[in-house]
């Protein structure tokens, strides 16, 4: 056994440059074809031996954050640690970077995250093709999570299968001053088919596809093809739960974005800009019109989580 003391990990939120929603399945989740990227916005966690499992969290929305076993990186210590035959004796501080209920896969970050680093503290020799086991029961976006760079997603966005992308892309996101609620969101999309007399359920709807146009784009390095092809199929009952969105949306598309678009179920709006330089516009008209809380300026794909100091990445 190791006497290593403590591990810090860095954990990329992702963003779904697709997200097709097909019908309800009969246990509840909806199918779903998306196209993942890891960006460049991470938590921070810092895993250090402790007597007993504790978590704090700092950062943004940080109040949001389970600080307690509900928390999804306390859930995967307990696994990783139950798998190598440990006792989960840690403790894990999070410094939240990444938007909480913001539809950047957050919490399924830090859980990823938690993994990795269960595995290095206690120096388990899982490794990541082994943790993933672990991820798949922790969540839908957790495999994801733990794999990074871009993977198109099917099932409930844990059957997942590697892309490649030709070129790393400028992001610029615009945190909302709310969270969206991914149950609900999902809920209020199914009302909306309800009330337009289309079917739900998935046996009646053909699965979801992503477009093949969209994963040649992101092989060659197509930007102009890849802003014409991202799609969200959330983002109009998101936008009426919040009409800011559409405002921010509006703002960040007028201010030199190749587009705008929900990320994931909200409330996190991501821009794809053609430069660094033109990030730092979009970023400045997006604070300016006070129609969201906070920006990132982010790049992606970027690996999944990594061991180290935040400089090496
Ligand atoms: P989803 O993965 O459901 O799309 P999201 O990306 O929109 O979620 P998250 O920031 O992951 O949003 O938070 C979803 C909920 O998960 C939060 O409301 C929070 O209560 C809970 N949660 C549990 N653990 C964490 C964590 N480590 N970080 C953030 N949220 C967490």
């Amino acid at each position: 056994m190791s006497d290593k003391q403590s591990v810090t990990v860095h954990a990329p939120g992702k963003v779904n440059l697709q997200l097709n929603v097909g019908g309800r399945r009969t246990d509840g989740y909806h199918e779903i074809a998306t196209i993942f990227l890891a960006v460049s916005c991470y938590d921070k966690l810092v895993l250090r031996r402790s007597s007993g499992l504790r978590v704090t969290v700092s950062g943004t929305g940080a109040g949001e954050v389970p600080a307690d076993d509900s928390n999804l990186a306390g859930q995967a210590i307990k696994a990783v640690a139950k798998m190598g035959g440990v006792e989960p004796d840690v403790h894990i501080h999070i410094h939240k970077r990444i938007p909480v209920q913001g539809g950047m896969g957050g919490g399924s970050s830090d859980a990823a995250g938690a993994l990795l680093g269960g595995d290095a503290l206690w120096q388990l020799g899982i490794g990541r093709a082994g943790l993933m086991s672990l991820a798949e029961e922790l969540g839908s976006d957790v495999p994801f999570s733990m794999l990074g760079g871009v993977a198109l997603g099917r099932g409930r966005g844990e059957a997942l299968q590697p892309l490649t992308s030709g070129i790393t892309y400028h992001w610029v996101f615009a945190v909302a001053g709310f969270g969206l609620s991914t149950p609900a969101v999902f809920g209020a999309h199914e009302r909306h088919r309800q009330e337009a007399g289309l079917p739900f359920a998935a046996g009646c709807l053909p699965a979801p596809q992503v477009s093949p146009r969209l994963i040649d784009a992101l092989a060659c390095g197509d930007v102009d093809l890849v802003a014409q092809n991202l799609t969200n199929d959330l983002e109009f009952v998101a936008s009426r739960m919040r009409p800011e969105l559409t405002r921010t949306l509006t703002v960040g598309r007028g201010a030199g974005a190749l587009a705008g678009f929900l990320c994931g179920t909200g409330a996190t709006t991501a821009f794809l800009v053609p430069n660094e330089s033109t990030a730092h516009d979009v970023a400045e008209a997006l604070l300016a019109s006070e129609t969201c809380a906070s920006v990132r300026i982010a790049r992606g794909p970027v690996q999944g989580p990594r061991i180290g100091k935040a400089e090496e990445f």
